[in-house]
């Protein structure tokens, strides 16, 4: 696996590469959540390329930026191990060097939920992701459905700027208790994570209810178990609540101060 820090010598990489090149981005601390969308990756494409890239852009002012875990030698060893061809791991002065001004904003889709929650956060999501798509140019990209509002966003900015670039999400990958692996578990403390296990099991309980009591019920138990809710709802497509005909149940909760999304299908 060749590790990239340079736009220029990206761009000659990624001439050489003949075929489907594959782009998976991610903000490193990998898990095996990152693996199986590698793995997704190699069965579209002839050359996945990775990104490492912990965003500033996408961080509210109050959030983890700074502290977010890194781990730079552990994660191009689980990168050369899945098979990924190219790690393209820019600084920040390469991604937003002086002078840089244009962003992406989402839209409604993006004011949501996450989105409400963390003002901005989207469109420097789609910003970042915009670039990556610019630098790497790759037929297919693949995302995680752990983030869902997030695939939403992107598959609409593909759709928008006419980027013709193919999205597939992959399935979120748990822990065998349930939880959803995130990079920012590694926070938790082992009463917390005990703690957050209500939180996929409340989702769980909700998969095919209807009623107002049960939303209010899901939201007193989490909050019972110590977790603070920041939203549990089921929703349509466009992020409009919808308690009878939603297709997915998503939730954010806080446990102490680290701040936990997941979502399941609502059915
Ligand atoms: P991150 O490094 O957290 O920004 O995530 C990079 C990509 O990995 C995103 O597309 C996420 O949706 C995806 N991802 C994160 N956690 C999981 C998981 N548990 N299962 C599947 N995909 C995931």
């Amino acid at each position: 696996m060749q590790t990239i820090t340079r736009l220029d010598m990206l761009r000659a990489a990624r001439a050489a590469l003949k075929g489907r090149v594959a782009l998976v981005p991610t903000m490193g601390a990998l898990h095996a959540g990152h693996v199986a969308l590698i793995d997704e990756a190699r069965r579209h494409a002839d050359h996945v390329v990775a990104s490492i890239f912990v965003n500033p852009l996408q961080f509210g002012a109050n959030e983890d930026l700074s502290r977010y875990p890194r781990r730079e030698a552990e994660d191009a060893a689980m990168l050369a191990d899945a098979g990924v061809a190219m790690l393209w791991r820019p600084d920040a002065a390469t991604m937003y060097p002086d002078g840089f001004a244009t962003h992406i904003s989402v839209g409604a889709i993006g004011e949501r939920f996450e989105g409400a929650a963390r003002p901005g956060h989207f469109d420097g999501v789609a910003t970042v992701v915009a670039k990556l798509f610019g630098q790497v140019r790759p037929d297919l990209a693949v995302f995680g459905e752990k983030d869902w509002q997030q695939l939403a966003v992107i598959r609409r900015m593909i759709i928008d700027l006419d980027l013709g670039i193919e999205i597939a999400g992959v399935p979120t990958v748990r822990d065998a208790d349930g939880l959803a692996l995130s990079s920012r578990n590694a926070y938790l403390t082992p009463g917390e994570r005990a703690t957050a296990l209500a939180l996929p099991a409340a989702l769980h309980a909700l998969r095919g209810r209807t009623a107002e009591a049960d939303y209010e019920e899901a939201r007193a138990r989490l909050e019972a178990a110590g977790l603070a809710v920041d939203y549990i709802e089921r929703v349509d497509h466009n992020f409009q609540v919808d308690r009878s005909n939603g297709s997915r149940l998503i939730a954010a909760v806080r446990v102490g101060t680290t701040r936990l999304i997941d979502n399941m299908p609502a059915a």
